[in-house]
């Protein structure tokens, strides 16, 4: 019976091909699969409700005509759609749908020519993307996947770290190098808000069925910040019927997140449940030798050179993401410019003041800083932490207290403990005059600053 069936359609495709061209044939008809054929009925199995509809909507005569010349009048043509893939042990579900007459073929707004509304950003390359361990498996994934798309085993690819660890230069850098290895592949890129926005546009504008035609036909489809669809449900739905129509055909899905899978609160389970169909990579924050060589790659871009001391100190005190990092060799270069400023520490302890927030990591003590305030002032460890109202000894275990407010995680009560049991209020106390002393005796300021260097640098 199957074979029958294969025939009788292998004869319409025949037929079909010489009407249209090779684009569509290969897009539409190429992979429709005979199922069965039975009083007169010929069943064909199409990957999805959407590729269904279009069929109904734009082939319908054609397919007519097909089967009429191979079954005569009363041939009729039944479809099977692929609901769900299914897994291993639960068979595709398929429903059979009979032909309808169809709301008379609308033409609909004809399509961009390939690629043309790709908007990628130029400098986002692979070539661009400094390699650390942080990125590794991303980047080799996301390179299988360019010179391959939807013939590896990552499909889709997942990509996920948080804020400007490279999450868009990855994504962007696939669609470049599909771009230019496959000029024919149609690529679409596009963030999940930006895709929700043009999907209600859609809804309202009565498009929906144009607006979807777009997706079906996309060979590497990339959705950037798919955390953004959380909520949205219409729009995942939309995402995951497209999702399954480009799976089913082997085209290539790329898809960010700034949350792991599992982390995606306001994502359906059913759409969570296909990422595990492909690869799931993370980006983690650069260590200091891949800051290191991004800064350098990011001079070179630029063409201007910084002294090595002044790269190591950036490296060092802006660890958190690379788009910050980026921020802070603008800022730079702009106070250099401005100001005539030299490119050195010096400027760089200035601007990082304004523009990285957190206090830079220090691994101190409460005994390290005590050690480090009784010497400076000078006096003993004893004297610091004992009950002594002596004016000296009482501004020194000031410092003292507010350093290590301000560098450990201790509790008001905790440090009081360390200053021979002294209660939280004292120390509060002590927090408050040392604040007001630093806006009103410079001084003291310096004094403080100079106690406050020992402790940030690790000796
Ligand atoms: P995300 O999308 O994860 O928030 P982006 O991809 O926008 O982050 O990256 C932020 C900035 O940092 C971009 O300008 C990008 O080019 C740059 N960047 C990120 N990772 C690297 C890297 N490994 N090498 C060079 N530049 C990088
Ligand atoms: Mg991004």
């Amino acid at each position: 019976m199957h074979t029958e069936s294969k025939v009788i359609w292998d004869r319409c495709l025949l037929y079909i091909r010489n009407q249209v061209s090779e684009q569509t044939y290969q897009t539409w008809f190429t992979p429709i699969v005979a199922k069965h054929f039975k009083d007169n009925v010929l069943t064909i199995q199409v990957p999805s409700q959407f590729f269904y509809e279009w069929l109904e909507e734009h082939h319908l005569s054609l397919l007519k005509q097909a089967v009429r010349q191979e079954l005569g009048p009363t041939g009729k043509l039944a479809y099977a759609v692929v609901i769900d893939k299914g897994n291993k042990r639960q068979k595709p579900l398929l429903i059979n749908l009979p032909t309808y007459p169809g709301p008379a073929p609308r033409s609909i707004p004809a399509l961009a020519s390939n690629n043309e509304l790709l908007q990628l950003n130029p400098n986002y390359l692979f070539d661009n993307l400094i390699e650390g361990s942080c990125n590794q498996l991303a980047k080799s994934a996301a390179q299988a996947v360019a010179k391959q798309p939807g013939e590896t085993a990552f499909n889709p690819l997942m990509i996920y770290g948080g804020v400007g660890l490279g999450k868009t230069h990855i994504a962007q850098a696939i669609g470049h190098a599909v771009q230019s290895a496959f000029p024919d592949k149609k690529i679409v890129y596009t963030a999940s808000e930006k895709l929700t926005a043009q999907f209600i546009e859609a809804l309202r504008g009565n498009q929906i069925h144009s607006f979807t035609a777009q997706y079906l036909t996309v060979d590497l489809f990339i959705l950037d910040d798919i955390q953004f669809l959380s909520g949205k449900e219409k729009t995942q739905e939309f995402f995951f019927h497209i999702f399954n129509h480009l799976h089913q055909l082997k085209k290539q899905i790329v898809i960010t997140s700034d949350a792991a899978p599992r982390n995606l609160k306001g994502l359906q389970e059913r759409l969570l449940s296909r990422f595990k169909w492909g690869l799931t990579a993370d980006l983690q924050r650069p260590d200091f030798e891949t800051r290191v060589a991004i800064i350098e790659s990011k001079m070179i871009a630029d063409g201007i050179t910084f002294p090595s001391d002044l790269i190591y100190y950036i490296a060092q005190h802006v660890d958190t993401n690379v788009r910050e990092l980026e921020g802070v060799l603008i800022s730079l270069m702009a106070h250099a410019s401005l100001g005539k400023q030299d490119l050195n520490v010096a400027l760089a302890q200035q601007v990082l003041k304004h523009i990285v927030q957190h206090a830079p990591t220090v691994e101190a003590t409460i005994e390290s800083i005590q050690q480090k305030v009784a010497a400076s002032y000078p006096i003993s460890l004893e004297a610091l932490t004992s009950k002594s109202r002596k004016k000296e000894n009482v501004a020194a275990r000031q410092v003292a207290m507010h350093l290590i407010k301000k560098y450990t995680a201790h509790s008001l009560k905790s440090i009081g403990a360390y200053f021979g049991g002294r209660d939280h209020t004292t120390v509060m106390h002590a927090l408050q005059v040392v604040e007001e002393r630093l806006q009103t005796d410079a001084h003291y300021a310096r004094l403080y600053a100079a106690i406050e260097e020992k402790i940030k640098c690790k000796q």
